[in-house]
């Protein structure tokens, strides 16, 4: 580990738990001002819900880095959202970061590795491509909410992860207050959200969800597999 890491691992531990009492526009206002300034990106999947976070960080500084994975799976539809959502809210700096198809052919020959082994294909399409991005960075700001459930249901507003801290300023928002601020702020919607899809990744791993069933029922149905792994995995 760098002497910088060492620094930064000392001082996240007393940053994560003051930054514990904020949330929402205050939290992330705090963060990009403060001492870590310049070291802080965005991590968005450009879905369902993805825009309100989008719009708060656009909102105080619109050169933010957000680090978009492209599996190379992912419905045409979030390529297109992506693009809109980006010049809608006028992000200057939306990092499109992709697996090597060395890497990809490797892993997965047939391009069948998600039926047989999911956490193996997220791992290259998403966890390594991932972090090789945000290892540059001090500060990752996450759109994640607790009532998403299952892993998320007790997030922090900060927490450390490894010698990074993770910010998730909506971890406590409420499905309401989030359907509220899209029509308070009148963002563009997700195109597949108006189909039925609640919570959006890869086409071969998305399905539509029952309005009675939690927001992330459609992804990897039928399986254990609930989180793709980049936000739950620590950097080293
Ligand atoms: S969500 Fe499915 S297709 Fe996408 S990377 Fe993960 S296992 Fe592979």
């Amino acid at each position: 580990m760098s002497n910088n890491k060492k620094r930064l691992t000392a001082a996240a531990h007393v940053w994560a738990n003051e930054w514990q009492h904020l949330e929402g526009r205050q939290l992330l206002e705090t963060v990009i001002n403060g001492p870590l300034a310049g070291r802080v990106a965005v991590s968005s999947s450009f879905g369902a819900e993805s825009a309100v976070l989008l719009d708060m960080v656009a909102g105080i500084d619109r050169t933010i880095p957000v680090i978009f994975i492209d599996t190379g799976r992912l419905f045409a539809e979030t390529l297109g959202y992506r693009d809109r959502l980006t010049a809608h809210l006028g992000l200057r700096d939306v990092r499109t970061v992709k697996a090597d198809e060395k890497s990809i052919n490797d892993a997965d020959p047939n391009g069948d590795l998600y039926l047989s082994n999911p956490d193996a294909c997220c791992n290259v399409r998403k966890v390594i491509p991932n972090a090789s991005e945000v290892s540059g960075f001090d500060v990752i700001i996450t759109g994640r909410k607790s009532f998403h459930g299952g892993e998320r249901s007790n997030l922090l507003t900060a927490e450390r992860s490894g010698w990074q801290i993770k910010l998730n300023p909506l971890a406590h928002w409420s499905q309401t207050r989030i359907e509220e601020t899209f029509l308070l702020r009148q963002l563009p919607r997700h195109p597949l959200v108006d189909s039925g899809y609640r919570s959006i990744g890869c086409s071969t791993c998305t399905h539509k969800a029952a309005a009675k069933a939690g927001v992330r029922a459609g992804r990897w149905c039928g399986q254990q597999k609930t989180e793709c792994g980049i936000h739950t995995i620590a950097l080293a």
